[in-house]
């Protein structure tokens, strides 16, 4: 009897994955050829796991981690720093097949977060843990410490000299550039992950949406997957990923309930954001009220990214 290879998608679901780089103000000339190169590279890894038959959590799990260790990024060792110059991070993912999630904040010195998240969801019985405690289980499951210098770029010492000095946007408008995934794998199954550094200068101890689930993301095969990214204080007081996918359980489509949780996040709180989405049947979209956001997404042999608004380039996707 011949093996079906390993490569070759199995029948069911179409493979979808997208991915987010952050709600951003503006991305200057120079870091928007990186920043596109990045998205691409993780939803290219993502989907790989995807058609190598990994889950929908495989592959989220899979992108999110070349984003933590893209530096451009406001995750993992592109972190921003807070308001004594250190490295916070909080991160989480969710299965659609279960529910089950897992989520970390405040946690220092690990090399990619959102590895600890997946952790706490599969071995632990809680949803979430925090700072001290994170960090205990991290040791616990001998994820390596990671010295301060790995997580703290150049990039991010300026950006933080600049918001001292008050030479930085307002909150809702700052280059965030978190990140976070959403898939469906052939087994129907949609999952999402978002980490993040959080906002630059906060105060020590700030979490803000993306580790909180309802807020950051959430995953549910019978409505969807969701992964935000934004002005986190705005994005908690709406649990903007929840409130998305609700729109879409009343009828809407992925596109609609993007925009019309955008927009009311944007008129009552002047928060600013973005969100990615999948569903069972494979639609997907990228939608945003922030300047810009760099996106990338893989189904059906094409891969699309962009940036600003109508600037989608489409090409064939490579994989091996
Ligand atoms: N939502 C993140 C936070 O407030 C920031 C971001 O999305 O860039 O921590």
């Amino acid at each position: 009897m011949a093996l079906a290879s390993p490569c070759l998608p199995r029948a069911g679901s179409p493979l979808v994955i997208v991915v987010h780089g952050g709600g951003a103000s503006n991305i200057s000339k120079d870091r928007r050829e990186r920043v596109c190169q990045g998205v691409v590279r993780a939803a290219t890894t993502g989907y790989c796991i995807l058609k190598n038959g990994g889950s929908a959590v495989d592959a989220v799990e899979g992108a999110v981690v070349v984003l933590e260790n893209d530096p451009e990024f406001n995750a993992g060792c592109g972190s921003v720093l807070n308001t004594i110059g250190d490295v916070e991070m909080d991160a989480s993912i969710m299965d659609g097949k279960d529910l089950s999630a897992g989520a970390v904040s405040a946690v220092r010195c690990i090399a990619n977060p959102i590895k600890l998240a997946r952790l706490v969801m599969e071995k632990t019985s809680h949803c979430f843990l925090t700072a001290h405690g994170a960090a205990r289980f991290a040791a616990s499951m001998g994820i390596p410490q990671v010295s301060r210098e790995h997580l703290v770029t150049e990039r991010n010492l300026r950006h933080l000299e600049k918001e001292k000095k008050g030479q930085q946007k307002t909150d809702c408008e700052k280059n965030l550039g978190t990140v976070g995934a959403v898939a469906l794998d052939s087994k129907g199954n949609v999952a999402y992950a978002t980490s993040t550094g959080g906002t630059i200068n906060k105060m020590i101890g700030r979490v803000g949406d993306t580790p909180c689930i309802g807020s950051g993301g959430y995953a549910d095969n019978d409505i969807g997957a969701i992964s935000t990214t934004g002005h986190g204080e705005s994005i908690l007081r709406v649990n903007l990923a929840r409130l998305t996918l609700f729109y879409v359980e009343q009828g809407k489509t992925l596109e609609e309930a993007a925009k019309t949780a955008l927009e009311y996040m944007k008129s009552k709180l002047s928060g600013l954001g973005g969100v990615i989405l999948v569903n069972k049947k494979g639609d997907w979209v990228a939608k945003w009220t922030s300047t810009s956001m760099p996106w990338a997404a893989a189904k059906n042999g094409k891969l699309y990214c962009g940036i600003d608004l109508g600037d989608t380039r489409v090409t064939d996707l490579k994989v091996s």
